[in-house]
């Protein structure tokens, strides 16, 4: 899946596209970030809003994070362009696995839902 991203008029900056609409004016609204070791019973979860940083540690089976068994990370957008949606968050996803660092738009499986290691499908 192509997240989406143009090239900004003379310089080497990619701008990332709205999945929804295609529009380039996307605001960063939260950051988590889920430090987890392969297949760890608790996710150590730190999620950035504005200036305000919290850190808690979690069941990794609780943690939402994207990576069904390592790190992970998402970033919650919203964008101008869907003015009429424009309160709906959507997120990007980071995560590890096997070595790969996977990116992408929304849903993620979470551990229960993921059949076997060799099944997993991060998008
Ligand atoms: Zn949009």
């Amino acid at each position: 899946m192509n997240i989406g991203m143009y090239e900004d008029m003379n310089s080497d900056i990619y701008a990332l596209l709205c999945p929804r609409c295609g529009y380039n004016y996307m605001h960063h609204e939260k950051i988590m970030v889920y430090a987890r070791s392969e297949d760890e019973k608790e996710t150590t979860v730190t999620t950035i809003v504005g200036r305000d940083v919290v850190t808690k540690k979690v069941p990794s089976s609780e943690a939402n994070n994207p990576s069904v068994r390592r790190h992970g990370l998402t970033i919650t957008f919203t964008c101008e362009g869907c003015i009429d949606k424009f309160k709906d968050e959507f997120e990007l996803h980071l995560a590890q696995h096997k070595g790969n660092t996977y990116i992408g738009w929304g849903e993620f499986k979470t551990e229960a839902e993921s059949e076997t290691e060799d099944d997993y499908e991060l998008f």
